[in-house]
């Protein structure tokens, strides 16, 4: 596993990008796998760490953002250290100015966090073919893009049901910025509100290296 790119946010944390391999391999998919986009949803960083022990020997180029938030995950908090809710501040077509500085705060402009660049800059670098984002607490797997066959996969292996639309409008969260305006398929694998990391990876381990090697 290599360290591939990295950027420091306004704490100085380290956001790191973790590359499976280092030459590109042009019959192979790249799937990019992505943790703690709120920092008070720590679980995907235990998931994704140990997904990258577990696959390294696949023919796909593998990508892992274990914690794309770390600041908001040091201060136990859903947004980043300006406040703002990373999964509001994608530059989509309905990215929108928030009324009010609570928890959902999309930014002072779409794009306008360290959190969301670097992520942007990567899907810009690397093209993935399927992007697995890990949230929590509602306990299912939800899709943007042309990712229902997959989705419907994952839910067999680890049990949660498939669910297409969360229940809510979400401007400028990434589901929209990558599947529905991308058209690349995204899994939004929603943990249950736990904190027992261990069992939450057992229940996702085969479906998070289904993801992986197929
Ligand atoms: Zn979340």
């Amino acid at each position: 596993m290599y360290l591939e790119k990295q950027v420091l946010t306004k704490n100085n944390n380290k956001i790191e990008l973790f590359i499976n391999k280092k030459d590109a391999d042009d019959s192979s998919k790249t799937i990019l796998f992505i943790g703690v986009v709120h920092g008070d949803e720590p679980q995907g960083e235990y998931l994704i760490h140990n997904l990258m022990k577990e696959v390294l020997e696949t023919t796909n180029k593998l990508l892992f953002i274990p914690c794309l938030n770390p600041d908001g995950r040091d201060l136990n908090q859903r947004g980043n250290s300006n406040g703002v809710d990373i999964n509001r501040n994608f530059p989509t077509e309905n990215w929108e100015v928030s009324k009010e500085k609570d928890i959902y705060f999309a930014g002072e402009f779409a794009g306008s966090e360290i959190e969301t660049r670097f992520l942007v800059e990567i899907i810009d670098e690397f093209s993935p073919d399927v992007i697995f984002i890990i949230h929590a607490p509602y306990k299912i797997v939800n899709y943007d893009g042309p990712a229902k066959e997959l989705a419907e996969k994952i839910s067999v292996l680890n049990n949660y049901p498939v669910q297409a639309d969360i229940g809510y409008p979400t401007p400028g969260s990434f589901g929209t910025y990558a599947g529905v305006e991308r058209n690349i398929p995204t899994i939004t694998l929603e943990l249950p509100d736990s904190m027992d990391f261990e069992t939450l990876w057992l229940e996702n381990r085969e479906a998070m290296i289904y993801t992986a090697i197929n």
